[in-house]
């Protein structure tokens, strides 16, 4: 339902603002409480819509959250100094980027410090597709300028090439590039030459980088790399605790500013101040110990990367044999296959955008993901995303804690402890080829 759907009677007096008009829930939020309520109602459904980590919060995270959870009073608008500190000791420890605790600034998420930013920074803002669902939609409830870079390369990444020709001949106004890696939702990065010639480009024609890193410590080799090394000056980095610290229901996100970002940053502060005022401040007290990291965090990070990869690896590959096309991902939890070999045959049962495929999906064979239309995709490009989290991650690291250290997760890992994930994919997969029928089939 959209917000225009929900104003009423046609005789009603609203004052909707206009630019709301027609705009829906996030996707990602919506695909979850439409899974919820066909649950409710006794259908089995396969859970590949939000993105949310399947594994737990680390335990020493946990335990400081307990010891803080007295913590009562405001913040300041800016941050916990310690966790400031943490931040920023942790970007220069994991991605060598030298910046002070005071280049911090700590919000409710980073979603809404991304919001912020767009409330803050008068100018364009390019979004390489495809990209996350909630950019784009940021920018028009903020009537700001948003420009899709539908010319990202074969596998679907922005090339430097593609970015210069965008830009050749265009007067200088502000822009801001967002660019995410590993990426929502194709989960490809980019290597440190290529981040390289991307920021000489960004440099040459003054565009900001807001570097969404959101998924870096779940680079499948634990070996991210960030823009913000080769374009200090003009990149803001933003982290926080949803994905690698599985706490995305805490609510923490974190932006690090280069000093010549300072007058944003300042500006994000004050129109902080008038609205969230300040973080929750248990949690900030409790995201000191994730951003310091030390054994424990290491070593849970190293077995999430290791489940991670082997689900991928082993949805990829059923997704090829069964002749979808799909990049296999270098990190973070997400698959963005392409079913556009089957189009004819989708054709045939009136199935010819994105949209159709998912929503057909959903009601046929319980299989909830998202179109790759939400992120920005053209609607006839049959692509979705599927989340790889319907797991639980507890019992799987539990399960490879019990394993010789430098044991393999391998396929038949993922079958016992990921089975819902493949389960899943079958289902979707037999749904494509055969239609409604073979997906409720069981395999025998
Ligand atoms: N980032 C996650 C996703 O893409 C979920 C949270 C959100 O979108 O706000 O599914």
């Amino acid at each position: 339902m959209t917000i225009q759907d929900s104003v009423g009677h046609p005789d009603q007096r609203v004052a909707l603002a206009p630019r709301l008009i027609g705009l829906g829930p996030s996707p990602t939020i919506a695909i979850q409480e439409r899974a919820n309520a066909l649950a409710r109602a006794g259908r089995r459904v396969h859970r590949f819509g939000l993105g949310q980590s399947p594994f737990p919060v680390p335990r020493v995270v946990v335990d400081a959250l307990r010891a803080h959870a007295d913590r009562k009073d405001y913040l300041p608008t800016a941050g916990l100094p310690e966790l400031r500190e943490a931040v920023a000791e942790y970007h220069r420890r994991r991605q060598r980027i030298e910046r002070s605790a005071d280049a911090v600034l700590v919000g409710p998420g980073s979603k809404e410090l991304m919001f912020l930013l767009q409330v803050a920074f008068d100018g364009e803002i390019l979004i390489p597709t495809p990209a996350w669902v909630s950019y784009e939609p940021q920018a028009r409830i903020l009537g700001r300028l948003s420009t899709r870079l539908a010319h990202t390369g074969a596998d679907r990444r922005l090339s430097p090439d593609a970015l210069e020709s965008m830009l050749e001949g265009e007067a200088w106004r502000p822009r801001v590039l967002i660019l995410n890696y590993p990426n929502n939702p194709t989960g490809l990065t980019y290597a440190p030459d290529e981040l390289a010639a991307l920021a000489a480009v960004c440099r040459r024609h003054g565009i900001v980088v807001l570097s969404d890193e959101i998924y870096g410590e779940l680079h499948f080799e634990g070996a991210h790399a960030s823009i913000a090394t080769h374009l200090p000056e003009a990149t803001i980095v933003s982290s926080g605790l949803s994905k690698w610290c599985g706490a995305g229901g805490w609510r923490l996100g974190t932006f690090l500013f280069p000093r010549e970002l300072a007058w944003l940053q300042e500006a994000m502060r004050v129109v902080a101040s008038e609205t969230f005022t300040s973080t929750s401040a248990p949690i900030q007290y409790a995201a000191v110990s994730a951003f310091q990291g030390g054994l424990p965090i290491e070593r849970y990070l190293a077995r999430v990367r290791k489940i991670l990869h082997a689900v991928a690896l082993e949805v990829v590959r059923r997704i090829r044999e069964a002749g979808a096309a799909v990049a296999m991902p270098q990190g973070a939890f997400y698959v963005f296959p392409d079913f556009g070999p089957a189009r004819r045959a989708l054709a045939a049962r009136g199935i010819r955008t994105s949209r159709e495929l998912c929503s057909r999906l959903l009601e046929e064979a319980g299989v909830a993901c998202l179109p790759g239309s939400a992120f920005g995709r053209p609607p006839d490009e049959l692509t979705a995303r599927l989340s790889l989290v319907d797991f639980d991650g507890s019992k799987a690291l539990a399960a490879l804690e019990a394993m010789p250290q430098g044991a393999d997760v391998d396929a038949a890992f993922i079958e016992l402890h990921a089975h819902a994930v493949l389960e899943g994919v079958e289902s979707l997969l037999r749904w494509v080829a055969e239609g409604p029928a073979a997906a409720a089939s069981t395999r025998g």
